[in-house]
């Protein structure tokens, strides 16, 4: 699929916006090397819990990646400070704590899609660190608002075609339980 997409537009820079992947999406890496239209992108700012830091990159082609470099050093108002640059190269080294907590926010994913599946909900299989659910029986906005007496925040967004969706981050285990637990109070 996105390679296609790649392949149909080789006079256009094609970008992929892997904000979530490390959450078990299949990036498409790989595919740089077979194609110099590709620009690969990733952040900081999720799995790595360090959005402020303001650290991103973008991954292609030496020459793809030299026209950005040229743009870069003549009008990038978003150079990286220094804290950035050393707590970053700090978060990149300490690999076994990103993969524990990535992984158990897959984890808690996992049971969270298994318990609301169980509730009635139906949602586009997730492999982010948010599950995009809807209710056939109970208005999205509805479950917001019960939610919020229960100072449990997802967000709702009063919009044509996901009016009737709740986006529900995926927090700790003990959020994701008191999501359950309040919604199975409510859904009967
Ligand atoms: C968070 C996010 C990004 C990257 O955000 P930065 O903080 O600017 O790195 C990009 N795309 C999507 C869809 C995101 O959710």
């Amino acid at each position: 699929m996105i390679e296609e997409i790649v392949s149909y537009n080789k006079d256009r820079v094609v970008m992929i916006d892997e904000a979530y992947i490390d959450f078990g999406g299949q990036s498409a890496l790989e595919l740089i090397n077979k194609y110099d239209n590709l620009l690969v992108i990733q952040t900081f700012s999720k799995s790595r819990a360090m959005a402020g830091m303001r650290i991103g990159y973008a991954m292609g082609q030496p020459k793809l990646i030299r026209y950005l470099n040229d743009v870069k050093f003549s009008v990038n108002s978003y150079t990286m400070n220094r804290p950035s640059l050393i707590l970053g190269v700090e978060a990149v080294r300490d690999d076994d704590y990103f993969r524990k907590i990535v992984g158990m926010i897959m984890s808690t994913r996992e049971w969270m899609k298994k318990e609301l599946s169980g509730l009635g909900f139906s949602f586009p299989d997730s492999r982010s660190n948010f599950i995009f659910a809807t209710h056939e029986k109970y208005p999205a906005k509805e479950l917001f608002e019960y939610l919020k007496t229960k100072k449990i925040y997802v967000r709702y967004f009063a919009q044509p075609r996901i009016d009737n969706y709740l986006r529900i981050t995926v927090g700790t285990d003990d959020e994701a339980k008191a999501l359950i637990d309040a919604l199975r109070t409510y859904i009967r």
